[in-house]
């Protein structure tokens, strides 16, 4: 069976298994394991991307080089192939240091509304794109101050985001809310009306390389890691994140995160 949780997990996992039981555990061969298919899975991901990008060269060596606008079109798109080779690997770099427990959060207060303001601006061609409009639920128009890592949190709901552009429909929308949960929490929510996804799914979405339609997935230049990465990040802050979804109905992820202790807002 593929291996598809992260490393402590599994282990954690297999330890429960054997508890009581006249089993010995080789953690050694459990790690040797792991790696072997984390490699099998990347090598997998990669080959994809690589033989578009081989596709477009050799047709332009073929002859194609000589005419400019078919030599244009070309060199666009194998560099598009090269661009998602740079996103998946950053995914997976980004992936293995969480996995490893490398990354340590550099917590801060800052105001989480503006942060999401950013990732819209820097989302918003991509939205366009697809027909989709990016909302931001008004309620909060002042400042929200939450005490976490800015960087990783950007990257979590840029994340969010992007998935909600990749399986949105056309004229979709995409609605981010911030709202005060207890006292000191506040719980962001990125709600679409999207695809959906089906119910048998929605436990294994968040495993690395797990996807509900792999090859709609590559087609929209997903890594299959950006949820197993939001989950590092939700992990990593001790705090909640939260899935509801129909089918052709649409989905909504929502977090929690620490409000900024002695501030007003
Ligand atoms: P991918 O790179 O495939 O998007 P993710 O880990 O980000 O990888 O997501 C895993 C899978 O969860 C996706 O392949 C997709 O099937 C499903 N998914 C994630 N977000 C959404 C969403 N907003 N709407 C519908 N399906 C989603």
């Amino acid at each position: 069976k593929p291996i598809t949780t992260d490393m402590k997990t599994l282990i954690q996992e297999i330890e429960k298994f054997a508890e009581g039981k006249k089993i010995e555990i080789d953690t050694l061969k459990i790690r040797e394991e792991y790696r072997k298919d984390f490699l099998g899975n990347v090598s997998h991901e990669l080959k994809t991307p690589l033989f578009t990008v081989q596709g477009y060269i050799l047709t332009l060596l073929d002859g194609a080089m000589n005419d400019k606008k078919i030599r244009e079109k070309y060199l666009t798109r194998a560099n598009k192939g090269v661009e998602r080779l740079i996103y998946i690997v950053k995914d997976l770099d980004l992936i293995t240091k969480l996995e490893a427990g490398e990354l340590k959060l550099d917590r801060e207060d800052f105001d989480i509304v503006e942060l999401i303001q950013n990732v819209f601006d820097l989302l918003e061609m991509k939205a366009a794109g697809k027909e989709i409009t990016l909302t931001f639920d008004m309620e909060y128009t002042t400042p929200v101050y939450v005490n976490a890592d800015r960087e990783k949190i950007q990257q979590l709901i840029s994340n969010l985001l992007v998935n909600s552009i990749k399986y949105g429909h056309p004229d979709g929308t995409t609605e981010v809310s911030v709202e005060n949960l207890v006292k000191n929490k506040v719980i962001i929510r990125v709600t679409d009306n999207g695809v959906g996804i089906p119910k048998q799914h929605i436990p294994r979405l968040f495993e690395r390389f797990y996807r509900v339609d792999p090859s709609g997935s590559r087609k929209e230049g997903g890594s299959g890691l950006g949820l197993s990465i939001v989950k590092h990040i939700i992990e990593a802050h001790d705090e909640k994140i939260y899935v509801e979804s129909e089918v052709e109905i649409g989905s909504e992820f929502s977090f929690t995160l620490e409000k900024t202790k002695n501030r007003t807002s």
